[in-house]
């Protein structure tokens, strides 16, 4: 069934995926973004993926999918532009991803974090309450799980010590939620948390575009291998893994969109009234693909893709950066029927088609 979903930070990275997701299973969506982290020609390449023409070169009667997609340049803390949003759109649910995301930044500037992060989302939570919207995917990480947690992740696990105040906000979001739940059981709640996203759509027209300086990895490989970065820095060659250096669980971009829509469904569910209510409440998921890789074994499969070399030099390790963690992914499995589909080599090839078809991302 067709639905309109407000969509928030949905020129950022994992937003613009999404809504791609969404637009092909028929969906409208409503895009809020203040571009503080995008640019708005996402919008453009958004709709020459699905094929959305714009209205102003219409031509004969082929646009029957014109309306399927609406950008509003704006705030989640402007609370008239929510009331109103609300009021204009027919929103029957909302997946959340505005937010800053630059864990270093967020030591620098804790109240830039919290404002944006934990007030933004309270903000969004009371409009919608209003507006009598309580459907809500949110973009939470695995960085919950804390720094002393035994791998593999699992979602029973309690959440654990945040060593930063961006990683404190998501945990502050997911339990902010999960007292809404508590108080009002018409809600209905997925706290998705991710582990390290990567990769681009497979059209090279869309994917990452970090401001300055990436602070991820594959960003910086992908920026050494055009040409843009002379060499990468390896934080740490002394970890406790197999070759020394960090391993997370990389996922497609894409197959991280597709969750959501998996998630999104699953919590939309007709609640039953006995035990084992399906759709309502609070659902937490790991959208990860349980698998982990090292730092020298994405540079290795970037180099096979792309056919460059990435000169790295081994350096210190980096503050607040762990060894090794990566997800169960068998509860999603489970509930949402979602399993990452997308290998290391697809990632690693989608990225560099991204970076070489874009050298200056959207710019
Ligand atoms: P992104 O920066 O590319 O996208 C976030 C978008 O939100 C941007 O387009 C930005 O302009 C917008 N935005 C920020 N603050 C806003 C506000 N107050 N009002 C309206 N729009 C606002 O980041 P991303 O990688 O796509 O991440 C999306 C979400 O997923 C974030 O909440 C992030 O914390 C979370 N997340 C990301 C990762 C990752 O590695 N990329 C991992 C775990 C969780
Ligand atoms: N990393 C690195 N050099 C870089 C960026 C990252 O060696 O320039 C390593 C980092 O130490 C970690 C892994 O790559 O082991 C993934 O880091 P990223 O910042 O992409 O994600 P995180 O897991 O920190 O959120």
């Amino acid at each position: 069934m067709t639905q309109t979903i407000l969509v928030t930070g949905g020129c950022g990275y994992i937003g613009s995926h999404t809504v791609v997701e969404l637009l092909q299973a028929d969906h409208k969506v409503v895009i809020l973004d203040n571009l503080c982290n995008s640019s708005a020609k996402v919008i453009e390449r958004i709709k020459a993926i699905v094929q959305i023409k714009d209205q102003t070169h219409a031509e004969g009667n082929t646009l029957a999918n014109d309306d399927s997609l609406t950008f509003i340049e704006g705030d989640i803390r402007d609370e008239a532009l929510l009331k109103q949003i609300f009021i204009t759109h027919p929103i029957t649910s909302v997946i959340h991803f505005a937010g800053l995301k630059a864990v270093g930044e967020s030591v620098s500037k804790p109240l830039e974090y919290y404002n944006n992060n934990v007030y933004g989302t309270l903000c969004l939570c009371q409009a919608m309450n209003k507006a009598n919207v309580k459907t809500i995917v949110f973009s939470s990480s695995a960085t919950v799980y804390g720094e002393d947690a035994p791998v593999p992740y699992n979602e029973a696990m309690p959440m654990g010590n945040t060593s930063n105040p961006y990683g404190t906000s998501k945990a502050m979001v997911e339990k902010m939620l999960a007292d809404q739940c508590t108080a009002d059981p018409q809600w209905r709640v997925a706290q998705l948390r991710y582990f390290n996203p990567i990769g681009a759509h497979k059209s090279g027209l869309i994917g990452e575009d970090p401001k300055g300086i990436p602070n991820n990895l594959l960003p910086y490989i992908s920026q050494v291998a055009i040409g843009k970065r002379k060499e990468l820095s390896v934080f740490g060659g002394d970890y406790p893994t197999p070759d020394g250096t960090g391993i997370r669980d990389y996922i497609h971009v894409v197959d991280l969109a597709k969750g959501h829509l998996k998630a999104l469904n699953h919590i939309q569910q007709p609640s039953e009234k006995k035990k084992g209510e399906k759709g309502q409440g609070e659902h937490i998921w790991n959208l990860g693909t349980g698998q982990g890789y090292s730092v020298l074994e994405v540079i290795r499969a970037f180099e096979q893709a792309s056919g460059k070399n990435i000169p790295y030099q081994i350096k210190p390790r980096r503050n607040g950066d762990l060894a090794a963690f990566w997800a169960d992914a068998n509860k999603a499995k489970a509930e949402l029927n979602w399993v990452a589909a997308y290998t290391l080599n697809n990632m690693v090839s989608d990225s560099w088609r991204w970076q070489s078809n874009n050298p200056n991302g959207y710019s």
